[in-house]
């Protein structure tokens, strides 16, 4: 029998805030179930440009959204695994070349459509901490408790390059951030969705907070109930 409360926490902010590292470990201090939205629209990503689909066609890419089959996967150390049409594509999806072509993706209505519905189909499960972008506005606008992480460009984009030097990946530091900062204002341009916070959201700037007290600050709010 699964004994997670009701609770959902939505954490969201911009690409390198430390969403990712936090949601993780809050969701390992609750026993909560961790959901990171990103990886399903990068997987979407991956998909279209594996057919070839230009990402300026919306319909096209719509029409890969429809029928690609998204799963999150829990394995039994607490990972995450990204299955696209029942394929691993957990490392794939972080490689640079969709990092650079996701938000794209992402600004395709009928794409959020699509996977903001599995989205919170998932969450029903109850006891979640879900992650991204749109989190507490549109995806779960009822969260118990919202969270909008922020951080210095130049703070995310080391943080970025740090996470991808680790996997061998070498990218030049002026490179990365303007690759943050671009991808930033399409995420908080874009009609549908858009990288903003809710109203109801407690931005916190971890810009020189440790991971450590973030995670504190959050599971504080959580013990005194929203
Ligand atoms: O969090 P991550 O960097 O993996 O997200 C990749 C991209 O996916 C974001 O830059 C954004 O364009 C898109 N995204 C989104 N809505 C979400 C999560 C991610 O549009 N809820």
């Amino acid at each position: 029998m699964d004994s997670r409360p009701n609770i959902a926490i939505a954490i969201d902010g911009p690409a390198g805030s430390g969403k990712s590292t936090v949601a993780k470990r809050v969701a390992e201090e609750l026993g909560f179930l961790y959901i990171d939205t990103g990886a399903m629209y990068r997987a979407i990503t991956l998909k279209a440009l594996r057919a070839g689909v230009d990402l300026d066609d919306m319909d096209a890419l719509g029409e890969v959204a429809a029928t690609a089959s998204v799963e999150l996967v829990a394995g039994p150390d607490r990972s995450l695994k990204v299955l696209l049409d029942q394929e691993d594509v957990t490392e794939e999806i972080r490689s640079p070349y969709i990092s650079r072509s996701v938000s794209l993706a992402a600004k395709v209505p009928e794409v959020r459509k699509r996977l903001v519905e599995l989205q919170q189909a998932m969450a029903k499960q109850g006891g979640v901490v879900m992650e991204g972008r749109d989190i507490g506005t549109v995806v779960l606008p009822d969260a118990q408790i919202k969270i909008y992480l922020i951080a210095s460009p130049g703070e995310r984009s080391r943080r970025r390059l740090k996470e991808l030097s680790a996997k061998g990946y070498q990218i030049d530091r002026r490179q990365m951030e303007a690759e943050i900062l671009e991808r930033d204002q399409l995420d908080t341009t874009r009609k549908m969705g858009p990288l903003t916070p809710a109203p109801d959201a407690l931005t916190i700037d971890c810009t020189y907070l440790s991971i450590e007290k973030v995670v504190e600050l959050i599971i504080d709010r959580v013990s005194a109930g929203g």
